[in-house]
């Protein structure tokens, strides 16, 4: 049906030595401008203020989701019964499952009406992108493609494998944030975890052999939440971002002219449809108007990009510390008289679990949970075979409680 390469083409990776890709179709795909535009986002946005040689791109992450993909229909058993439009649908969706992502992601989300994997549906879907217009030479494809990402339930093996607890992306983000934050703990033999999962009746099991290695992939990603996603610094930076953008609202809202290029990121605000404007954001962009903030005339933005750009970052306390509650009632009463207290103090609180993480799209039962094929053929939760994987589950539930704020609150 797709056209081969008469040399499969490969990527250098750190992770998986070659990254390979057999599909004209595929490389088409990564070439286009929609996920070259990743290249211009990281991966882990403020983690980099904390973890100093975190600077890898959703597009890295990307290819090694689409790899993993690759790495599942040809180890995992059972991956054979699908058929080449089967397997597109798969290769496509972990290549583009991150599409829709804006720079400095989670910050950038508060601010706009929307989420990243409703503008990844947008992108796939909109005639007007390179992405759709390179799917659509298979007929029904973007749709395929986009309802797979969006858990839509026309193919649940493929959706089980793009999201779920043990999916290609989680499998490559681990691994690829270990690496480029250099933590210790996302190392997991991912060969092996492949060659022990098997495709029975369109579900993914693994065998008994495997649950070392499961209970190993399951603490990496315990350790990798709190150690390295949920850092407190890396936190601080991304609500100065936050402030910034809440600012920015504002003063538009006053019709207050920004001294600084913004117009297609108040595009966006506008309107999260207008695509155009959205491809042109990234990391670039947002940097580039955060310098010009720091000879804007306002001085909150004025402030809050010097923090930025100078890593002056919000203090924090954490509220599992016991402070003392009247520095705590002082510093809240401070931020209530100061005219910009709202942007120099936050009560902020991120709560995780390791596994079962709850999901509002991922709600069926077999999603939430990795099952285990007994030798006699007996299938069972992974909690109820490990009991490491069941006090993880009792014990990983973290709900953390912090104070942001700038102590001088004046301008
Ligand atoms: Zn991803």
């Amino acid at each position: 049906m797709l056209e081969k390469l008469n040399r499969t083409k490969v990527f250098r990776d750190p992770i998986y030595g070659y990254i390979e890709v057999e599909y004209q179709f595929i490389l088409d795909l990564i070439d286009s401008k929609e996920v070259q535009r990743l290249r211009r986002i990281r991966q882990l946005s403020g983690v980099a203020m904390v973890f100093h040689t975190a600077e890898h791109s959703r597009f890295t992450h990307s290819l090694g989701a689409y790899h993993m993909a690759n790495l599942v229909l040809r180890n995992v058993e059972g991956m054979e019964h699908l058929n080449e439009y089967e397997k597109i649908i798969f290769l496509c969706s972990a290549l583009l499952h991150d599409i829709g992502h804006g720079p400095y992601s989670h910050a950038f989300e508060m601010v706009l009406s929307t989420t990243h994997e409703d503008m990844t549906e947008k992108i796939i879907l909109s005639p007007t992108t390179e992405v759709n217009q390179i799917l659509s030479r298979i007929p029904g494809l973007p749709e395929a493609v986009a309802g797979v990402i969006a858990h839509r339930g026309k193919y649940p093996l493929i959706e089980t494998l793009v999201s779920s607890q043990l999916d290609v992306d989680r499998m490559d983000y681990l691994s690829r944030d270990a690496y480029f934050t250099g933590a210790t703990y996302g190392t997991i033999d991912m060969q092996r975890l492949l060659r022990t999962m098997k495709i029975v009746d369109g579900k993914v099991l693994c065998r008994t052999s495997g649950v070392h290695t499961l209970e190993s992939y399951l603490m990496s990603r315990y350790h990798m939440y709190f150690q390295v996603y949920y850092h407190p610094v890396s936190r601080a930076y991304e609500l100065l971002l936050e402030s910034m953008y809440e600012r920015i609202k504002d003063l538009t809202k006053k019709n207050v002219r920004i001294d600084a290029n913004i117009d297609s990121f108040l595009n966006v605000i506008k309107n999260n449809d207008d695509i155009e404007s959205y491809i042109e954001l990234d990391d670039a962009y947002v940097n580039g108007f955060i310098k010009q903030f720091m000879k804007s005339s306002d001085p909150v933005l004025r402030r809050l990009s010097h923090a930025f750009n100078h890593r002056k970052l919000f203090k924090y306390i954490d509220l599992a510390d016991k402070p003392d509650p009247k520095f705590l009632e002082k510093l809240k009463a401070k931020a209530e008289a100061s005219p910009y207290g709202k942007y120099y103090y936050f009560e902020n609180s991120v709560s995780a679990v390791a596994y079962l993480q709850p999901n509002k799209k991922l709600n069926s039962e077999d999603l939430l949970s990795i099952k285990v094929i007994l030798p006699n053929g007996e299938v069972k939760n992974l909690d109820e075979y490990s009991p490491i994987v069941h006090s993880l589950i009792s014990s990983s539930y973290k709900r953390v409680e912090r104070i942001y704020y700038f102590e001088d609150m004046n301008g």
